[in-house]
């Protein structure tokens, strides 16, 4: 695979930093967050429109209603928009809109059979949308590799893995384990992806996003960040307890950046 491509212009600086809340609750949050975060300089927003949730019942996102303002946010603001897609049907809808980056969920990524279903509704469509895989809850690198294969023998070019932790029982500290030799071993194999790291869904705690980046930046392996972000984390309605402010957010990434030793 060596033709594959970064996602980011590696001019622009490093690390590159996804930022956004885990859902688009409603335009308001949207708007507010994403014009908070690009004040802090941070031009790729991520939002999920369909939550993946382990039990049913909770919150599923806002689907197409969510989009509109992502378009919105897309358009007012120059920003470039990342969301997440799970079937044939969401991949369309995004593709409608014109989203910028597609990431796979780590659920559906365990499943060969989803992926390929996204994977050929993209060559269907004749679509090069930069696609970013996260890694499955299950510590299987095959599984992960395996995803982003299919995608690359549908034609996409740009291509992006995101380390999101692995489930562990019983629980440490971390929501998911990051057991990075796995992310180390996965760049190695392909060293030319682009390889995120995701410290939101590994902690599940606001508290270690700053120790996280900070190992991640400093390992050599990750070209990049993936954080959650909500203009007032204590009213998310998912993942409350691990997201920052546009602000604290900004705080960490000039912190990282000061004592990054090349
Ligand atoms: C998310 O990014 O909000 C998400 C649902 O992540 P994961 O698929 O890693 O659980
Ligand atoms: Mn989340």
């Amino acid at each position: 695979m060596k033709d594959i491509q970064p996602i980011f212009d590696p001019t622009k600086g490093y690390p590159f930093i996804i930022a956004g809340p885990c859902s688009a609750e409603t335009e308001m949050q949207v708007m507010q967050t994403a014009e908070q975060l690009k004040e802090n300089g941070f031009e790729y927003f991520r939002a999920g429109v369909w939550k993946p949730r382990t039990r049913p019942g909770g919150f599923e996102g806002n689907g197409k209603k969510a989009l509109e303002w992502l378009k919105k946010a897309k358009k007012e603001l120059d920003i470039k928009i990342c969301t997440e897609v799970a079937n044939q049907d969401q991949t369309k809808m995004v593709l409608d809109y014109g989203i910028d980056i597609i990431w796979i969920g780590a659920r559906t990524t365990t499943s060969p059979f989803a992926v390929q279903e996204i994977a050929d509704t993209l060559y269907k469509e004749e679509s090069r949308i930069p696609v970013l895989v996260k890694n499955p809850p299950c510590p299987d690198l095959e599984l992960w590799i395996g995803a982003i294969e299919r995608f690359y023998n549908a034609g996409i070019r740009k291509l992006g893995a995101i380390h999101r932790g692995f489930l562990e029982w019983p629980k440490s500290v971390y929501r998911n384990s990051p057991i990075w030799a796995i992310p180390t071993e996965f760049s190695k194999r392909i060293p030319e992806i682009t390889m995120i790291h995701d410290p939101s869904h590994i902690s599940g705690d606001k508290e270690l996003i700053e120790y996280l980046s900070k190992k991640a930046i400093n390992g050599n392996v990750f070209d990049g960040l993936m954080i959650e972000s909500h203009y007032k984390p204590e009213l998310a309605i998912t993942d409350a307890r691990q997201q920052i402010t546009p602000e604290e957010l900004y705080k960490i990434i000039s912190n990282i950046k000061e004592n990054y030793i090349l």
